[in-house]
């Protein structure tokens, strides 16, 4: 069942819930108005009686034919001034309590010796002129009924009113229904189609918000567009990675494949130099895939951590002793400085991350430089919280980062000079996985630059275990 359908019935359904709610709660009300009513005017009958009783009695000085004059008085519709006509029935009783008037075979009969006698006496009304009672009259009060026509009419009245009231307002709600629903279904419609043609794979589709009207239709429509932004962004990142991992593995896969050949064809021969090749670049693929799985692991969040404590110092020293041709083949000036902190993280991913950043430091420094490595303890405001970070800054002594490339250099496969570093053996991912196996410890890599002076990477780490918080 379509959403308008379904909020139109609800309407529907709601308006009949309470016409028959109201209907019921204005009915009692009424039943209770009606018998109020009805004893009123009893009342009034019975005053209206007594005092023409009591002038008849006044008149006659005895109760001598009032029996008739009832039956006159009830009959005759023409009798100005005497209480009103209907089924009544009366009794008149003498001071001896001897019916003078009533039901015909009782009168003259003494009240007890009536049916219903006891119950007549306790309710009889004395009549009584200048103090001195005359008699007694007692009214049977039988004259307004719930089942009288004029309480059946004035119900049916207030049924018809109310079937007519629901009828309107059932209308009503239908067309403020079919309004309402098509000003709010329509925007869904356009963005089911909307959503079905991403499906489809048509990313570039946006819907205008403004012209949805507003609330929640409208942050709907914004959070489409922002979905779609991003979607856009994923295929975009993903159809550039798998052009960037197909130009990669182009280079070593030509190597491989002419130097293979050559051999087939006896041009070349089998040897250890014409193999080595082959080897170099089955090595560089081999690399290329194992950090390309780690990128994906830690930029998905999914990267396994064995922290522990580090001694970040002897790390970085055991490091540069790892490089010690190359340092010495560029005579660089080492220097440390600095307080350092043991810091909690995976030893090996930490080691990773240093032995890029040392070797990226060596590989672009000028030769006679110097490489640099500063350590800092800092403190910083987090959640009004003081974190204790400690900083490790590696500046180099080389060309420098240009300032429009040093917001690309953590993309991944993102060289500077890319025939350079491309020979150079880098696959461009070095920085990409150095930031997020920081980031995945709680910490940041930034990089800083001036141009043929130097670079600075500086890698933060926190100092207590709340890696996981
Ligand atoms: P990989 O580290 O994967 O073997 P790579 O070193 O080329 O390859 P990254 O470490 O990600 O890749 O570095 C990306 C690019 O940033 C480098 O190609 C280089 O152009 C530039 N770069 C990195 N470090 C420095 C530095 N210290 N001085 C100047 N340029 C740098
Ligand atoms: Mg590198």
């Amino acid at each position: 069942m379509t959403l308008r359908r379904k909020f139109i019935l609800a309407l529907v359904g709601m308006v009949v819930f309470m016409a028959v709610i109201a209907g019921g709660i204005s009915l009692f009300s009424f039943n209770k108005l009606l018998d109020r009513s009805v004893s009123y005017i009893q009342q009034g009958l019975a005053t209206q009686w007594e005092i023409a009783l009591i002038s008849y009695y006044e008149k006659n000085g005895s109760w001598e034919g009032v029996q008739s004059q009832i039956q006159t008085m009830l009959h005759d519709p023409d009798s100005k001034g005497s209480p009103p006509r209907g089924n009544l029935r009366i009794w008149i009783f003498d001071t001896a309590y001897k019916a003078t008037a009533g039901a015909e075979p009782e009168i003259g009969k003494s009240i007890a010796d009536i049916p219903n006698g006891a119950e007549i006496r306790s309710k009889l009304v004395p009549l009584q002129v200048n103090s001195q009672t005359i008699g007694y009259f007692f009214l049977e009060d039988n004259f307004l009924t719930r089942s009288d026509f004029f309480s059946r009419t004035l119900v049916s009245s207030i049924m018809r009113a109310m079937l007519i009231s629901m009828f309107v307002t059932l209308l009503v709600a239908l067309l403020l229904g079919i309004i309402l629903t098509r000003r709010m279904t329509e925007p869904l419609k356009q963005l089911t189609q909307a959503v079905t043609s991403v499906g489809q794979g048509q990313l570039s589709i946006r819907i205008n918000p403004e012209e949805k009207g507003g609330g929640d239709i409208k942050a709907l429509t914004e959070a489409f567009n922002e979905m779609t932004v991003k979607l856009a962004q994923y295929e975009e990142i993903r159809s550039n990675m798998v052009a960037d991992i197909a130009h990669e593995l182009r280079t070593p896969l030509t190597v491989i494949s002419g130097k293979l050949e050559s051999i087939q064809e006896g041009v070349a021969a089998a040897s250890p130099e014409t193999i080595l090749p082959i080897q170099d670049e089955v090595i560089r693929m081999t690399r290329l895939v194992r950090d390309l799985q780690q990128l994906t692991l830690a930029e998905a969040g999914k990267l396994p951590l064995y922290i522990q404590e580090i001694d970040i110092r002897n790390m970085i020293l055991r490091i540069l002793d790892h490089f010690a041709i190359a340092l010495e083949e560029k005579n660089l000036r080492i220097e440390i400085t600095g307080e350092s902190l043991p810091v909690y993280g995976d030893p090996d991913r930490l080691t990773q991350v240093f032995v890029n950043l040392i070797d990226n430091a060596i590989r672009h420094s000028r030769e006679g430089g110097f490489l640099r490595i500063n350590f800092k303890l800092e403190f910083r405001d987090k959640n009004d919280t003081e974190e204790k970070r400690l900083s490790i800054g590696i500046t180099d002594s080389g060309e420098g980062i240009p300032e429009t490339d040093l917001s690309r250099v953590f993309d991944r496969f993102y060289r500077v000079d890319t025939a350079r570093d491309r020979n150079s053996g880098g696959t461009g991912l070095g920085l990409a996985i150095a930031r997020e196996f920081i980031r995945a410890h709680g910490g940041d890599l930034t990089v800083s630059s001036r141009l043929s002076e130097g670079c600075c990477f500086t890698v933060w780490l926190r100092v207590k275990n709340n890696i996981n918080s």
